[in-house]
């Protein structure tokens, strides 16, 4: 037997899988070859380590199934990003973008007041809160709606006693 089929053999040798006829040829070139002997010692120990390892635990049954939602489970929760206006519902983005104006409103209204004594026509035209933030696309408001009220609010505060 030459080296290449020692060195094929060598495992099943080692397990005792070998027939008789093969076992004794093995044995014989292990004897005669240093390499093959070092190599086929080399398994031995590998072997020897391998089988003092603790068996690996069982598996519980159904284990493979419920894998992906242990999984799952165990993901952190991915922080999300969500805008604020994300949140609202188109009725409550209209009722807020309505605060928003009424609020601006409000601070324009109180400029004017502040202005009223000391105005020029020139500069009540420039602060005219219609005008000036384009409040005339509320116009098609339908009556009573809060855009509605609220461009009544920003023209009447302009107008004065008109
Ligand atoms: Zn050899």
């Amino acid at each position: 037997m030459n080296c290449r089929d020692t060195k094929a053999q060598m495992s099943r040798y080692l397990d005792g899988e070998t027939s008789v006829t093969e076992r004794k040829r093995i044995e014989q070139h292990l004897d005669a070859c240093v390499a093959c002997r070092k190599s086929f010692e080399r398994l031995q120990s590998i072997s020897g380590r391998l089988a003092q390892l603790p068996a690996p635990p069982d598996v519980p049954q159904g284990f493979a199934e419920r894998l992906p939602s242990l999984a799952a489970r165990r993901l952190p929760v991915q922080p999300s990003i969500v805008s604020f206006r994300d949140l609202l519902t188109p009725p409550m983005r209209f009722a807020a973008a309505a605060v928003l104006m009424l609020g601006l409103g409000f601070g324009a209204a109180l400029s004017l007041d502040l202005n009223r004594g000391s105005g020029t026509p020139e500069s009540q035209t420039a602060t005219d809160p219609v005008a000036v933030y384009g409040l005339d696309v509320l116009s098609d408001a339908p009556g009573g709606s809060l855009a509605d009220a609220y461009l009544a609010l920003a023209s009447g505060s302009n107008g004065g006693g008109n």
